[in-house]
């Protein structure tokens, strides 16, 4: 079955991605939830750049819009505006519109300016992607290497539009706002699927409420914090979570 693992290798890069995107871009930057060590941090960053391409100012400064216009008309990506199968399908572009707005990243991203790292290597996001996929390529095969990355990057840009879509469109609502709690979208985006938790209190590092919650990327954190590589935020509200 020379096919499976190809895709198998492709959905575990996913899954790797989801947990740094989750931890570090969303939940250290763009929220500002959690501070790592700046080792960690860079390490974070340089798995991002390989997997993703994501610059990491973009993202956070589109998602900072979507937090503050939660499914009004400026949401960058809103089911309620646009019915979630658009977003679900059309999220990349949607994702891409926003991020090419200079005025979007200079207002919601202008405590994120690019140091020395972004200018050398992390702002290259092309270069990152080609990387790993001769990287794949040397590990799996001529063929194999590239079915693997594709497998990857469609799966990743079909699980960040199912958070923004699905996320916002089935599943509890227990707290009062737009989003929803989804277990099984949880369990394969590193905790992203409790998105209901996220909006009820975005500064929160943790997404899940109970313990069988599936949060894998506050997992990481809890981990990183027992080895002194991470500061969680501490937050009156959150003491219900902890
Ligand atoms: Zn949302
Ligand atoms: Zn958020």
């Amino acid at each position: 079955m020379q096919i499976i693992t190809p895709l198998l290798v492709g959905f575990a890069v996913t899954q790797v991605s989801t947990l740094t995107t989750s931890a570090y871009l969303h939940r250290s930057l763009a929220h500002k939830a959690v501070r790592f060590n700046p080792g960690v941090a860079f390490f974070l960053r340089f798995f991002l750049w390989l997997t993703t391409g994501v610059k990491a100012r973009e993202w956070a400064a589109v998602h900072r819009k979507h937090h503050a216009f939660t499914d009004e008309e400026s949401d960058p990506h809103s089911p309620a505006q646009l019915g979630w199968i658009k977003v679900q399908l059309t999220n990349f572009w949607l994702y891409r519109r926003a991020a090419n707005d200079p005025i979007t990243v200079q207002k919601w991203g202008k405590d994120l300016a690019p140091d020395k790292w972004d200018r050398l290597m992390f702002d290259k996001g092309p270069l990152g992607l080609l990387i790993s996929t001769v990287l794949l390529s040397l590990w799996l095969g001529w063929w194999q290497g590239p079915l693997a990355f594709g497998f990857h990057v469609v799966t990743y840009v079909l699980l960040s539009g199912a958070i923004n879509a699905m996320g916002h469109t089935f599943g509890r609502r227990p707290y009062a706002n737009s989003a929803t709690n989804l277990h099984w979208l949880a369990a394969i985006t590193s905790g992203e699927g409790y998105h209901n938790n996220h909006h009820g209190l975005p500064t929160s590092a943790r997404f899940g409420a109970k313990w069988f919650d599936f949060d894998a990327a506050w997992w990481l954190i809890k981990i990183a914090e027992r080895c002194g590589l991470a500061k969680v935020r501490k937050l009156e509200s959150n003491k219900s979570l902890v």
